[in-house]
Protein backbone atom coordinates (compact mmCIF):
# COMPACT_ATOMS: atom_id res chain seq x y z
CA UNK A 1 0.00 0.00 0.00
CA UNK A 2 1.45 3.13 -0.99
CA UNK A 3 1.79 6.07 1.97
CA UNK A 4 1.31 9.59 1.44
CA UNK A 5 2.23 12.85 4.23
CA UNK A 6 2.17 16.24 3.14
CA UNK A 7 5.66 17.69 3.52
CA UNK A 8 4.82 20.37 5.92
CA UNK A 9 8.04 20.82 7.27
CA UNK A 10 9.92 21.20 4.14
CA UNK A 11 6.86 23.58 2.67
CA UNK A 12 7.23 25.93 5.80
CA UNK A 13 11.11 26.03 4.85
CA UNK A 14 10.79 27.25 1.70
CA UNK A 15 7.92 29.73 2.37
CA UNK A 16 9.43 31.07 5.37
CA UNK A 17 13.58 31.08 4.60
CA UNK A 18 13.17 31.11 0.31
CA UNK A 19 10.29 33.26 -0.16
CA UNK A 20 9.76 35.43 2.42
CA UNK A 21 6.15 34.66 3.08
CA UNK A 22 5.63 37.22 5.83
CA UNK A 23 5.61 40.04 3.06
CA UNK A 24 2.89 38.89 1.64
CA UNK A 25 0.91 39.99 3.85
CA UNK A 26 1.94 43.74 3.91
CA UNK A 27 -0.02 43.56 0.00
CA UNK A 28 -3.69 45.32 0.08
CA UNK A 29 -5.93 42.86 0.39
CA UNK A 30 -3.60 40.05 1.60
CA UNK A 31 -3.71 41.55 5.49
CA UNK A 32 -4.94 38.57 7.11
CA UNK A 33 -2.42 36.16 5.04
CA UNK A 34 0.40 36.18 8.26
CA UNK A 35 2.34 33.05 7.87
CA UNK A 36 0.82 31.71 11.17
CA UNK A 37 -2.36 31.34 9.51
CA UNK A 38 -1.01 30.20 5.85
CA UNK A 39 0.17 27.32 8.35
CA UNK A 40 -2.91 26.89 9.53
CA UNK A 41 -4.61 26.66 6.13
CA UNK A 42 -1.83 24.35 5.07
CA UNK A 43 -2.27 22.27 8.00
CA UNK A 44 -6.07 21.68 7.55
CA UNK A 45 -5.41 21.42 3.63
CA UNK A 46 -2.46 18.14 4.40
CA UNK A 47 -5.41 16.31 6.62
CA UNK A 48 -7.84 16.57 3.89
CA UNK A 49 -5.46 15.10 1.06
CA UNK A 50 -4.07 12.46 3.44
CA UNK A 51 -7.18 11.37 5.32
CA UNK A 52 -9.79 12.24 1.99
CA UNK A 53 -8.02 12.11 -1.05
CA UNK A 54 -5.26 10.04 -0.79
CA UNK A 55 -7.23 7.18 0.16
CA UNK A 56 -9.25 7.33 -2.86
CA UNK A 57 -6.50 7.36 -5.88
CA UNK A 58 -6.05 3.72 -5.82
CA UNK A 59 -9.53 2.74 -5.85
CA UNK A 60 -9.92 5.95 -8.27
CA UNK A 61 -7.53 4.11 -10.53
CA UNK A 62 -8.51 0.72 -10.62
CA UNK A 63 -12.73 1.95 -11.45
CA UNK A 64 -11.88 4.67 -13.55
CA UNK A 65 -14.59 6.83 -14.86
CA UNK A 66 -18.14 5.05 -16.59
CA UNK A 67 -20.18 6.37 -19.19
CA UNK A 68 -23.56 5.58 -20.09
CA UNK A 69 -26.08 7.32 -22.35
CA UNK A 70 -24.54 10.28 -22.23
CA UNK A 71 -23.90 10.23 -18.25
CA UNK A 72 -20.19 9.89 -16.50
CA UNK A 73 -19.87 8.80 -13.10
CA UNK A 74 -16.65 9.77 -11.09
CA UNK A 75 -15.34 6.47 -9.24
CA UNK A 76 -17.09 5.42 -5.89
CA UNK A 77 -16.06 7.96 -2.64
CA UNK A 78 -15.19 11.16 -5.45
CA UNK A 79 -18.78 12.85 -5.26
CA UNK A 80 -18.58 12.48 -1.43
CA UNK A 81 -14.62 13.48 -1.26
CA UNK A 82 -15.70 16.30 -3.63
CA UNK A 83 -18.67 17.70 -1.06
CA UNK A 84 -16.52 17.26 1.74
CA UNK A 85 -13.70 19.89 -0.34
CA UNK A 86 -16.15 22.47 -1.06
CA UNK A 87 -18.07 22.17 1.98
CA UNK A 88 -14.72 23.72 3.53
CA UNK A 89 -14.08 26.41 1.29
CA UNK A 90 -10.96 24.86 -0.47
CA UNK A 91 -12.19 25.94 -4.04
CA UNK A 92 -12.54 29.88 -3.38
CA UNK A 93 -9.01 29.60 -1.04
CA UNK A 94 -7.42 31.87 -3.85
CA UNK A 95 -10.71 33.41 -5.30
CA UNK A 96 -11.95 37.15 -5.02
CA UNK A 97 -13.67 37.71 -1.74
CA UNK A 98 -16.25 39.72 -4.14
CA UNK A 99 -17.71 36.41 -5.80
CA UNK A 100 -17.29 34.60 -2.38
CA UNK A 101 -13.46 33.55 -1.95
CA UNK A 102 -11.27 33.73 0.62
CA UNK A 103 -8.69 35.93 -1.16
CA UNK A 104 -5.83 34.13 0.18
CA UNK A 105 -2.37 34.39 -1.96
CA UNK A 106 -2.33 32.52 -5.05
CA UNK A 107 0.77 30.89 -3.42
CA UNK A 108 -1.21 29.69 -0.58
CA UNK A 109 -3.07 27.69 -3.50
CA UNK A 110 0.10 26.61 -5.61
CA UNK A 111 1.25 24.45 -2.03
CA UNK A 112 -2.10 23.11 -1.76
CA UNK A 113 -2.04 22.25 -4.98
CA UNK A 114 1.00 20.33 -4.65
CA UNK A 115 -1.00 18.13 -1.57
CA UNK A 116 -3.50 17.38 -3.99
CA UNK A 117 -1.59 16.20 -6.87
CA UNK A 118 0.29 13.92 -5.11
CA UNK A 119 -2.43 12.82 -2.75
CA UNK A 120 -4.97 11.66 -5.90
CA UNK A 121 -4.07 13.86 -9.20
CA UNK A 122 -7.25 12.79 -11.06
CA UNK A 123 -9.43 14.41 -7.82
CA UNK A 124 -7.30 16.98 -8.35
CA UNK A 125 -8.11 17.86 -12.13
CA UNK A 126 -11.91 18.81 -11.52
CA UNK A 127 -10.95 21.65 -8.79
CA UNK A 128 -8.27 22.62 -11.13
CA UNK A 129 -9.75 23.35 -14.34
CA UNK A 130 -12.77 24.96 -11.94
CA UNK A 131 -10.15 27.59 -10.88
CA UNK A 132 -9.07 27.74 -14.60
CA UNK A 133 -12.05 29.02 -16.01
CA UNK A 134 -12.64 30.90 -12.83
CA UNK A 135 -9.09 32.83 -13.99
CA UNK A 136 -10.56 33.81 -17.36
CA UNK A 137 -14.15 34.77 -16.71
CA UNK A 138 -12.87 36.73 -13.67
CA UNK A 139 -10.47 39.12 -15.69
CA UNK A 140 -12.19 38.86 -19.23
CA UNK A 141 -16.09 38.04 -18.73
CA UNK A 142 -18.91 41.13 -18.28
CA UNK A 143 -20.02 42.24 -15.13
CA UNK A 144 -23.22 40.56 -16.02
CA UNK A 145 -21.64 36.95 -16.68
CA UNK A 146 -19.32 37.42 -13.76
CA UNK A 147 -22.53 37.81 -11.32
CA UNK A 148 -24.37 34.94 -13.09
CA UNK A 149 -21.66 32.23 -13.08
CA UNK A 150 -18.54 33.17 -10.70
CA UNK A 151 -20.09 32.57 -7.18
CA UNK A 152 -21.11 28.85 -8.49
CA UNK A 153 -17.51 28.37 -9.46
CA UNK A 154 -16.09 29.90 -6.72
CA UNK A 155 -18.31 27.99 -3.83
CA UNK A 156 -17.41 24.57 -5.94
CA UNK A 157 -21.38 23.94 -7.02
CA UNK A 158 -20.94 24.17 -10.51
CA UNK A 159 -17.64 23.34 -12.19
CA UNK A 160 -15.30 24.27 -15.30
CA UNK A 161 -13.63 23.49 -18.32
CA UNK A 162 -11.17 24.34 -20.96
CA UNK A 163 -12.44 23.18 -24.26
CA UNK A 164 -9.99 24.08 -26.82
CA UNK A 165 -8.74 20.67 -28.32
CA UNK A 166 -10.46 19.45 -31.87
CA UNK A 167 -9.63 16.07 -33.28
CA UNK A 168 -7.74 17.70 -36.23
CA UNK A 169 -6.54 20.70 -33.87
CA UNK A 170 -3.72 20.04 -30.92
CA UNK A 171 -1.07 22.05 -30.66
CA UNK A 172 -2.24 23.89 -34.04
CA UNK A 173 -5.35 26.12 -32.25
CA UNK A 174 -4.85 27.95 -35.52
CA UNK A 175 -6.90 25.41 -37.60
CA UNK A 176 -9.68 24.91 -34.96
CA UNK A 177 -13.29 25.00 -36.54
CA UNK A 178 -16.18 25.14 -33.54
CA UNK A 179 -18.20 28.30 -34.79
CA UNK A 180 -20.26 30.62 -32.93
CA UNK A 181 -22.91 32.45 -34.70
CA UNK A 182 -23.84 35.98 -33.16
CA UNK A 183 -27.89 36.32 -31.96
CA UNK A 184 -30.03 39.09 -31.95
CA UNK A 185 -30.45 38.66 -27.88
CA UNK A 186 -26.45 39.13 -27.71
CA UNK A 187 -25.50 35.36 -27.29
CA UNK A 188 -23.84 33.20 -29.96
CA UNK A 189 -24.77 29.87 -30.85
CA UNK A 190 -21.82 27.45 -31.06
CA UNK A 191 -21.55 24.14 -33.21
CA UNK A 192 -18.61 21.90 -33.08
CA UNK A 193 -16.94 19.18 -31.67
CA UNK A 194 -13.87 19.12 -29.12
CA UNK A 195 -12.35 16.01 -27.47
CA UNK A 196 -9.64 15.51 -24.65
CA UNK A 197 -11.64 17.75 -22.29
CA UNK A 198 -11.28 17.01 -18.79
CA UNK A 199 -13.84 17.38 -16.42
CA UNK A 200 -16.57 17.67 -19.93
CA UNK A 201 -18.71 15.56 -18.06
CA UNK A 202 -19.28 14.07 -14.58
CA UNK A 203 -21.32 13.29 -11.71
CA UNK A 204 -19.96 16.19 -9.34
CA UNK A 205 -21.77 19.14 -9.24
CA UNK A 206 -24.72 20.59 -10.83
CA UNK A 207 -23.87 22.39 -13.39
CA UNK A 208 -20.99 22.35 -15.64
CA UNK A 209 -19.34 25.13 -17.59
CA UNK A 210 -17.34 25.13 -20.82
CA UNK A 211 -14.97 28.02 -22.35
CA UNK A 212 -15.04 27.10 -25.36
CA UNK A 213 -13.00 28.28 -28.63
CA UNK A 214 -14.31 28.79 -31.40
CA UNK A 215 -14.54 31.31 -34.90
CA UNK A 216 -17.30 33.82 -35.89
CA UNK A 217 -18.60 33.83 -39.24
CA UNK A 218 -16.07 37.37 -40.03
CA UNK A 219 -13.21 35.61 -38.21
CA UNK A 220 -9.57 36.20 -39.86
CA UNK A 221 -7.56 32.82 -40.81
CA UNK A 222 -5.03 31.22 -38.04
CA UNK A 223 -4.93 32.13 -34.41
CA UNK A 224 -6.12 36.16 -34.84
CA UNK A 225 -9.50 34.78 -35.99
CA UNK A 226 -10.33 32.83 -32.41
CA UNK A 227 -13.03 33.86 -30.06
CA UNK A 228 -13.91 32.43 -26.79
CA UNK A 229 -17.38 31.49 -25.52
CA UNK A 230 -18.59 30.44 -21.71
CA UNK A 231 -21.03 27.77 -22.48
CA UNK A 232 -22.96 26.42 -19.85
CA UNK A 233 -24.28 22.91 -19.64
CA UNK A 234 -27.42 24.08 -17.93
CA UNK A 235 -28.44 27.56 -18.53
CA UNK A 236 -28.46 29.88 -15.16
CA UNK A 237 -31.76 30.97 -14.33
CA UNK A 238 -32.21 34.37 -12.89
CA UNK A 239 -32.16 33.05 -9.05
CA UNK A 240 -28.83 31.17 -10.02
CA UNK A 241 -30.31 27.92 -10.22
CA UNK A 242 -29.63 25.24 -12.92
CA UNK A 243 -32.74 26.02 -15.61
CA UNK A 244 -33.05 24.28 -19.30
CA UNK A 245 -30.67 22.83 -20.50
CA UNK A 246 -27.97 23.67 -23.15
CA UNK A 247 -26.95 21.99 -26.45
CA UNK A 248 -23.94 20.36 -25.05
CA UNK A 249 -23.42 16.87 -24.67
CA UNK A 250 -20.86 14.21 -24.10
CA UNK A 251 -20.23 11.79 -26.83
CA UNK A 252 -18.10 8.99 -25.36
CA UNK A 253 -15.24 9.15 -22.44
CA UNK A 254 -11.60 8.15 -23.33
CA UNK A 255 -9.92 5.11 -21.94
CA UNK A 256 -6.20 5.96 -20.71
CA UNK A 257 -2.91 5.45 -19.61
CA UNK A 258 -3.09 6.83 -16.26
CA UNK A 259 -5.49 9.63 -14.48
CA UNK A 260 -8.33 7.09 -14.79
CA UNK A 261 -10.60 8.79 -12.42
CA UNK A 262 -10.53 12.13 -13.90
CA UNK A 263 -13.27 12.28 -17.21
CA UNK A 264 -11.28 12.73 -20.33
CA UNK A 265 -14.71 13.58 -22.64
CA UNK A 266 -15.91 14.22 -26.65
CA UNK A 267 -17.91 17.29 -26.16
CA UNK A 268 -20.77 17.69 -28.95
CA UNK A 269 -21.72 21.16 -29.48
CA UNK A 270 -24.94 21.50 -31.24
CA UNK A 271 -26.06 25.07 -31.40
CA UNK A 272 -25.50 25.31 -27.87
CA UNK A 273 -26.46 28.90 -26.75
CA UNK A 274 -22.99 30.78 -25.51
CA UNK A 275 -21.79 34.44 -24.37
CA UNK A 276 -19.00 35.73 -25.61
CA UNK A 277 -15.64 36.55 -22.86
CA UNK A 278 -13.84 39.18 -23.93
CA UNK A 279 -13.31 41.03 -27.23
CA UNK A 280 -14.17 39.04 -31.02
CA UNK A 281 -11.11 37.42 -32.42
CA UNK A 282 -8.73 37.97 -29.17
CA UNK A 283 -9.94 34.63 -27.40
CA UNK A 284 -6.36 33.59 -27.49
CA UNK A 285 -5.42 36.29 -25.19
CA UNK A 286 -7.64 35.48 -22.44
CA UNK A 287 -7.37 31.79 -23.03
CA UNK A 288 -4.07 32.66 -21.91
CA UNK A 289 -4.62 33.79 -18.83
CA UNK A 290 -6.27 30.27 -18.39
CA UNK A 291 -3.24 28.61 -19.71
CA UNK A 292 -0.81 30.27 -17.93
CA UNK A 293 -2.28 29.70 -14.28
CA UNK A 294 -2.98 26.22 -15.90
CA UNK A 295 0.90 26.11 -17.00
CA UNK A 296 1.76 26.14 -13.25
CA UNK A 297 -0.89 24.28 -12.19
CA UNK A 298 0.53 21.51 -14.47
CA UNK A 299 4.20 21.61 -13.30
CA UNK A 300 2.77 21.38 -9.60
CA UNK A 301 1.18 18.08 -10.76
CA UNK A 302 4.60 17.10 -12.12
CA UNK A 303 6.14 18.14 -7.87
CA UNK A 304 3.09 16.58 -6.76
CA UNK A 305 3.96 13.28 -8.39
CA UNK A 306 7.55 13.61 -8.18
CA UNK A 307 7.21 13.99 -3.99
CA UNK A 308 4.81 10.90 -3.55
CA UNK A 309 6.94 8.65 -5.72
CA UNK A 310 9.97 9.81 -3.22
CA UNK A 311 8.65 9.16 -0.12
CA UNK A 312 7.59 5.67 -1.02
CA UNK A 313 10.63 4.68 -2.93
CA UNK A 314 12.69 6.20 0.55
CA UNK A 315 10.26 4.19 2.80
CA UNK A 316 10.90 1.13 0.57
CA UNK A 317 14.25 1.64 0.63
CA UNK A 318 14.63 1.41 4.53
CA UNK A 319 12.88 -1.72 5.02
CA UNK A 320 13.55 -4.17 1.63
CA UNK A 321 16.62 -6.49 2.39
CA UNK A 322 18.73 -7.31 -0.30
CA UNK A 323 22.59 -7.91 -0.41
CA UNK A 324 25.26 -6.82 1.65
CA UNK A 325 26.77 -3.11 1.61
CA UNK A 326 30.06 -3.59 -0.57
CA UNK A 327 32.06 -2.68 2.22
CA UNK A 328 30.34 -5.34 4.71
CA UNK A 329 27.37 -6.08 6.21
CA UNK A 330 25.73 -2.91 8.26
CA UNK A 331 23.30 -5.10 9.37
CA UNK A 332 24.98 -8.28 10.36
CA UNK A 333 21.50 -9.58 12.70
CA UNK A 334 19.42 -9.79 9.45
CA UNK A 335 19.21 -11.99 6.80
CA UNK A 336 20.37 -8.81 4.41
CA UNK A 337 20.88 -5.19 4.47
CA UNK A 338 18.26 -2.28 3.68
CA UNK A 339 18.62 -1.85 -0.05
CA UNK A 340 19.36 1.64 1.09
CA UNK A 341 22.92 1.06 1.76
CA UNK A 342 23.52 0.54 -2.31
CA UNK A 343 25.24 3.36 -3.75
CA UNK A 344 23.03 3.28 -6.58
CA UNK A 345 19.78 2.92 -4.74
CA UNK A 346 20.92 6.01 -2.97
CA UNK A 347 21.63 7.77 -6.12
CA UNK A 348 18.46 6.76 -7.46
CA UNK A 349 16.34 8.21 -3.48
CA UNK A 350 18.67 11.42 -3.90
CA UNK A 351 18.08 12.42 -7.45
CA UNK A 352 14.53 12.07 -6.35
CA UNK A 353 14.67 14.17 -3.62
CA UNK A 354 17.05 17.02 -4.94
CA UNK A 355 14.73 17.31 -7.92
CA UNK A 356 11.96 17.60 -5.90
CA UNK A 357 12.77 19.64 -3.28
CA UNK A 358 14.47 22.06 -5.54
CA UNK A 359 11.14 22.51 -7.97
CA UNK A 360 9.36 22.84 -4.57
CA UNK A 361 11.11 25.89 -3.83
CA UNK A 362 11.36 27.27 -7.54
CA UNK A 363 7.58 26.55 -7.69
CA UNK A 364 6.68 28.81 -4.45
CA UNK A 365 8.81 31.53 -5.95
CA UNK A 366 7.33 31.77 -8.58
CA UNK A 367 3.97 31.29 -7.16
CA UNK A 368 5.27 34.46 -4.80
CA UNK A 369 6.03 36.65 -8.06
CA UNK A 370 2.47 36.06 -9.42
CA UNK A 371 0.82 37.64 -6.37
CA UNK A 372 3.63 40.24 -6.54
CA UNK A 373 2.83 40.96 -10.16
CA UNK A 374 -0.96 41.11 -8.99
CA UNK A 375 -0.49 43.39 -5.80
CA UNK A 376 2.42 44.93 -5.19
CA UNK A 377 1.38 48.74 -5.32
CA UNK A 378 4.94 50.06 -6.95
CA UNK A 379 4.11 49.51 -10.74
CA UNK A 380 7.77 48.59 -11.74
CA UNK A 381 7.56 46.00 -9.24
CA UNK A 382 4.27 44.39 -10.58
CA UNK A 383 6.11 44.49 -13.94
CA UNK A 384 9.22 42.88 -13.12
CA UNK A 385 6.91 39.94 -11.08
CA UNK A 386 4.89 39.38 -14.15
CA UNK A 387 7.98 39.33 -16.46
CA UNK A 388 9.97 36.97 -14.40
CA UNK A 389 6.44 34.63 -13.93
CA UNK A 390 6.18 34.96 -17.78
CA UNK A 391 9.96 33.85 -18.30
CA UNK A 392 9.42 30.65 -15.91
CA UNK A 393 6.19 29.54 -16.53
CA UNK A 394 7.39 27.17 -19.58
CA UNK A 395 10.36 26.12 -17.74
CA UNK A 396 8.09 25.49 -14.36
CA UNK A 397 5.32 23.39 -16.43
CA UNK A 398 8.07 21.31 -18.82
CA UNK A 399 11.02 20.82 -16.50
CA UNK A 400 8.73 20.21 -13.38
CA UNK A 401 6.46 17.49 -15.34
CA UNK A 402 9.44 15.85 -16.80
CA UNK A 403 10.78 15.42 -13.48
CA UNK A 404 7.75 14.24 -12.35
CA UNK A 405 8.03 11.27 -15.09
CA UNK A 406 11.40 10.73 -14.08
CA UNK A 407 11.11 10.32 -10.11
CA UNK A 408 7.65 7.90 -10.69
CA UNK A 409 10.31 5.64 -12.91
CA UNK A 410 12.73 6.11 -10.16
CA UNK A 411 10.53 5.26 -7.74
CA UNK A 412 9.61 1.76 -9.92
CA UNK A 413 13.46 1.27 -10.00
CA UNK A 414 13.54 1.28 -6.12
CA UNK A 415 11.05 -1.14 -5.76
CA UNK A 416 12.48 -3.48 -8.29
CA UNK A 417 9.85 -5.83 -9.59
CA UNK A 418 7.51 -5.05 -7.23
CA UNK A 419 7.32 -1.24 -8.25
CA UNK A 420 5.51 -3.25 -11.41
CA UNK A 421 2.74 -4.46 -9.61
CA UNK A 422 -0.15 -2.20 -9.49
CA UNK A 423 -1.01 -3.44 -5.08
CA UNK A 424 2.57 -1.87 -4.50
CA UNK A 425 1.05 1.85 -5.93
CA UNK A 426 4.01 3.40 -7.43
CA UNK A 427 3.33 2.48 -11.27
CA UNK A 428 0.43 4.39 -11.55
CA UNK A 429 2.79 7.42 -10.43
CA UNK A 430 4.30 6.87 -13.80
CA UNK A 431 1.15 6.34 -15.31
CA UNK A 432 0.09 9.48 -14.31
CA UNK A 433 2.24 11.74 -14.34
CA UNK A 434 3.08 10.58 -18.43
CA UNK A 435 0.36 13.04 -19.38
CA UNK A 436 1.36 16.59 -17.85
CA UNK A 437 4.58 16.20 -20.17
CA UNK A 438 1.96 16.00 -23.04
CA UNK A 439 -1.48 18.36 -21.99
CA UNK A 440 -1.43 22.65 -21.23
CA UNK A 441 1.23 23.10 -24.34
CA UNK A 442 3.69 19.87 -25.19
CA UNK A 443 6.55 19.92 -23.31
CA UNK A 444 8.42 20.75 -26.54
CA UNK A 445 5.85 23.70 -27.19
CA UNK A 446 6.90 25.07 -23.76
CA UNK A 447 10.61 25.19 -24.94
CA UNK A 448 10.07 26.60 -28.34
CA UNK A 449 7.71 29.54 -26.35
CA UNK A 450 10.75 29.53 -23.63
CA UNK A 451 13.29 30.10 -27.08
CA UNK A 452 11.16 31.93 -29.14
CA UNK A 453 9.14 34.16 -27.19
CA UNK A 454 10.44 34.82 -24.05
CA UNK A 455 13.98 35.00 -24.95
CA UNK A 456 13.93 37.76 -27.45
CA UNK A 457 10.99 39.59 -26.02
CA UNK A 458 12.22 42.89 -25.33
CA UNK A 459 15.64 42.80 -25.94
CA UNK A 460 15.96 39.88 -23.56
CA UNK A 461 14.32 41.82 -20.37
CA UNK A 462 12.14 38.79 -19.73
CA UNK A 463 15.94 37.10 -19.39
CA UNK A 464 17.45 39.82 -16.84
CA UNK A 465 14.35 39.19 -14.49
CA UNK A 466 15.91 35.69 -13.24
CA UNK A 467 19.80 36.68 -14.78
CA UNK A 468 19.75 39.75 -12.84
CA UNK A 469 19.52 38.75 -9.12
CA UNK A 470 21.29 35.20 -9.61
CA UNK A 471 23.81 37.40 -10.73
CA UNK A 472 24.11 39.75 -8.08
CA UNK A 473 23.54 36.82 -5.62
CA UNK A 474 26.37 35.05 -6.43
CA UNK A 475 29.00 38.18 -6.50
CA UNK A 476 27.82 38.22 -2.81
CA UNK A 477 27.90 34.16 -2.17
CA UNK A 478 30.90 33.46 -4.45
CA UNK A 479 32.61 35.30 -1.39
CA UNK A 480 31.32 33.87 1.75
CA UNK A 481 33.49 30.91 2.21
CA UNK A 482 30.93 28.93 3.51
CA UNK A 483 29.06 29.43 0.45
CA UNK A 484 31.59 28.04 -1.78
CA UNK A 485 31.14 24.94 -2.79
CA UNK A 486 27.78 25.49 -3.45
CA UNK A 487 28.44 28.61 -5.46
CA UNK A 488 30.90 28.29 -7.13
CA UNK A 489 29.21 25.46 -9.20
CA UNK A 490 26.04 27.44 -9.60
CA UNK A 491 28.20 30.07 -10.96
CA UNK A 492 29.79 27.89 -13.87
CA UNK A 493 26.44 26.34 -15.03
CA UNK A 494 25.12 30.25 -15.11
CA UNK A 495 28.32 30.69 -17.20
CA UNK A 496 26.96 28.36 -19.43
CA UNK A 497 23.35 29.14 -19.78
CA UNK A 498 24.56 32.84 -20.67
CA UNK A 499 27.02 31.50 -23.26
CA UNK A 500 24.04 28.76 -24.85
CA UNK A 501 21.68 31.84 -24.65
CA UNK A 502 24.09 34.22 -26.50
CA UNK A 503 24.76 31.28 -29.21
CA UNK A 504 21.09 30.75 -29.82
CA UNK A 505 20.00 34.13 -29.57
CA UNK A 506 22.95 35.09 -32.32
CA UNK A 507 22.16 31.45 -34.59
CA UNK A 508 18.54 31.88 -34.46
CA UNK A 509 18.09 35.59 -35.61
CA UNK A 510 19.48 33.50 -39.21
CA UNK A 511 17.74 30.49 -39.20
CA UNK A 512 14.73 29.79 -36.61
CA UNK A 513 15.32 26.23 -37.33
CA UNK A 514 18.92 26.28 -35.15
CA UNK A 515 16.65 28.38 -32.19
CA UNK A 516 13.50 25.14 -32.60
CA UNK A 517 16.32 22.50 -32.64
CA UNK A 518 17.96 24.14 -29.27
CA UNK A 519 15.16 24.91 -27.35
CA UNK A 520 14.21 21.34 -25.35
CA UNK A 521 17.98 20.92 -24.37
CA UNK A 522 18.07 24.84 -23.36
CA UNK A 523 14.91 24.92 -21.45
CA UNK A 524 16.46 21.87 -19.35
CA UNK A 525 19.95 23.78 -18.68
CA UNK A 526 17.86 26.29 -17.92
CA UNK A 527 15.86 24.30 -15.20
CA UNK A 528 18.99 22.85 -13.64
CA UNK A 529 20.62 26.38 -13.36
CA UNK A 530 17.48 27.59 -12.04
CA UNK A 531 17.14 24.82 -9.58
CA UNK A 532 21.08 25.10 -8.80
CA UNK A 533 19.70 28.83 -7.80
CA UNK A 534 17.38 27.50 -5.34
CA UNK A 535 19.87 25.03 -3.49
CA UNK A 536 22.26 27.25 -3.26
CA UNK A 537 19.57 29.74 -1.36
CA UNK A 538 18.59 26.46 0.73
CA UNK A 539 21.88 25.45 1.47
CA UNK A 540 22.47 29.61 2.63
CA UNK A 541 19.36 28.90 4.90
CA UNK A 542 19.88 25.69 6.40
CA UNK A 543 23.61 26.89 7.23
CA UNK A 544 22.02 30.25 9.41
CA UNK A 545 19.84 28.02 11.13
CA UNK A 546 22.85 25.34 12.03
CA UNK A 547 25.35 27.85 13.18
CA UNK A 548 22.47 30.02 14.82
CA UNK A 549 21.57 26.61 16.92
CA UNK A 550 18.33 27.24 15.77
CA UNK A 551 14.90 24.54 14.98
CA UNK A 552 15.31 20.93 13.57
CA UNK A 553 18.98 20.55 12.90
CA UNK A 554 18.77 17.28 11.43
CA UNK A 555 16.46 18.95 8.81
CA UNK A 556 18.79 21.44 8.27
CA UNK A 557 21.87 18.90 7.54
CA UNK A 558 19.85 17.12 5.40
CA UNK A 559 19.59 20.19 3.36
CA UNK A 560 23.35 20.88 2.97
CA UNK A 561 24.02 17.35 2.59
CA UNK A 562 21.05 17.19 -0.96
CA UNK A 563 22.53 20.85 -1.83
CA UNK A 564 26.22 19.21 -1.83
CA UNK A 565 24.45 16.19 -4.11
CA UNK A 566 22.63 18.13 -6.19
CA UNK A 567 25.85 20.22 -7.04
CA UNK A 568 27.95 17.27 -7.10
CA UNK A 569 25.97 14.85 -9.03
CA UNK A 570 22.72 16.74 -11.21
CA UNK A 571 24.09 20.40 -12.22
CA UNK A 572 26.85 18.92 -14.29
CA UNK A 573 24.40 17.68 -16.75
CA UNK A 574 24.53 21.10 -17.95
CA UNK A 575 27.98 20.95 -19.38
CA UNK A 576 26.62 18.21 -21.82
CA UNK A 577 23.43 19.83 -22.74
CA UNK A 578 25.75 22.68 -23.64
CA UNK A 579 27.82 20.70 -25.81
CA UNK A 580 24.43 18.81 -27.43
CA UNK A 581 22.95 22.71 -28.17
CA UNK A 582 26.30 23.56 -29.76
CA UNK A 583 26.09 20.60 -31.78
CA UNK A 584 22.98 22.62 -33.74
CA UNK A 585 20.18 22.00 -36.21
CA UNK A 586 22.31 19.58 -38.46
CA UNK A 587 22.22 15.93 -37.13
CA UNK A 588 18.43 16.72 -36.30
CA UNK A 589 17.42 17.91 -39.91
CA UNK A 590 19.98 15.77 -42.05
CA UNK A 591 17.98 12.59 -42.43
CA UNK A 592 15.56 12.90 -45.68
CA UNK A 593 11.96 12.83 -44.06
CA UNK A 594 11.28 9.70 -46.54
CA UNK A 595 14.53 7.52 -44.72
CA UNK A 596 12.41 7.55 -41.29
C1 LIG B 1 -5.87 13.17 -20.64
C2 LIG B 1 -5.92 14.40 -21.48
C3 LIG B 1 -6.56 15.52 -21.01
C4 LIG B 1 -6.66 16.68 -21.80
N1 LIG B 1 -7.38 17.75 -21.35
C5 LIG B 1 -7.67 18.75 -22.23
C6 LIG B 1 -8.61 19.77 -21.88
O1 LIG B 1 -9.14 19.79 -20.77
N2 LIG B 1 -8.91 20.72 -22.81
C7 LIG B 1 -8.33 20.72 -24.06
O2 LIG B 1 -8.66 21.58 -24.84
N3 LIG B 1 -7.42 19.78 -24.40
C8 LIG B 1 -7.08 18.79 -23.52
N4 LIG B 1 -6.19 17.81 -23.88
C9 LIG B 1 -5.53 17.89 -25.17
C10 LIG B 1 -4.06 18.22 -25.06
O3 LIG B 1 -3.89 19.55 -24.65
C11 LIG B 1 -3.43 17.91 -26.43
O4 LIG B 1 -3.37 16.50 -26.54
C12 LIG B 1 -2.07 18.54 -26.59
O5 LIG B 1 -2.20 19.93 -26.70
C13 LIG B 1 -1.33 18.03 -27.84
O6 LIG B 1 -2.14 18.05 -28.96
P1 LIG B 1 -2.26 16.73 -29.85
O7 LIG B 1 -2.59 15.60 -28.95
O8 LIG B 1 -3.17 16.98 -30.97
O9 LIG B 1 -0.80 16.48 -30.39
P2 LIG B 1 -0.16 17.17 -31.70
O10 LIG B 1 -0.40 18.62 -31.70
O11 LIG B 1 -0.57 16.40 -32.88
O12 LIG B 1 1.39 16.93 -31.42
C14 LIG B 1 2.04 15.67 -31.66
C15 LIG B 1 3.54 15.84 -31.39
O13 LIG B 1 4.09 16.79 -32.29
C16 LIG B 1 4.71 17.84 -31.59
N5 LIG B 1 4.43 19.11 -32.27
C17 LIG B 1 3.26 19.53 -32.77
N6 LIG B 1 3.40 20.74 -33.32
C18 LIG B 1 4.67 21.10 -33.15
C19 LIG B 1 5.41 22.26 -33.49
N7 LIG B 1 4.86 23.31 -34.09
N8 LIG B 1 6.72 22.29 -33.15
C20 LIG B 1 7.28 21.25 -32.51
N9 LIG B 1 6.63 20.13 -32.17
C21 LIG B 1 5.33 20.06 -32.48
C22 LIG B 1 4.12 17.83 -30.19
O14 LIG B 1 5.02 18.35 -29.23
C23 LIG B 1 3.84 16.35 -29.99
O15 LIG B 1 4.98 15.70 -29.49
C24 LIG B 1 -6.04 16.68 -23.07
C25 LIG B 1 -5.36 15.55 -23.53
C26 LIG B 1 -5.32 14.41 -22.78
C27 LIG B 1 -4.65 13.19 -23.34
Amino acid sequence: MPIYKAPLEDVRFVLDEIVGVGQLSQLPGYEDATPDLIAQVLDEGAKLCEEVLFPLNQSGDKEGCTFENGVVRTPKGFKEAYDTYIAAGWQGLSCDPAYGGQGLPKLVNAMLEEFICSANLSFGMYPGLSLGAYNALHKYGTEDLKARYLPKLVDGTWSGTMCLTEPHSGTDLGIIRTKAVPQDDGSYRITGTKIFISAGEHDLTENILHLVLARLPDAPAGTRGISLFLVPKFLAKDDGTPGPRNGVACGSIEHKMGIKASSTCVMNFDDATGWLVGEPHKGMRAMFVMMNAARHAVGIQGLGLAEVSYQNAAAYAKERLQGRSVKGAKFPDKPADPIIVHPDVRKNLLTARAYTEGSRALGALVGYHLDLAERHPDARQRQESDEFVQLMTPIVKALFTDIGSEVANIAVQVHGGHGFIWETGVEQYVRDARIAQIYEGTNGIQALDLVGRKMGQDMGRLLRRFFHPLQAELEVDMENEELAEYAIPVAKAFGKLQQATAIIAQKGLKDPEEAAAAATDYLRLFGLVALGWMWLKMAKAAGAKLAAGEGNAAFYDAKLKVARFYMAKLLPQVNTLFITIMAGAKPLMELEDAAF
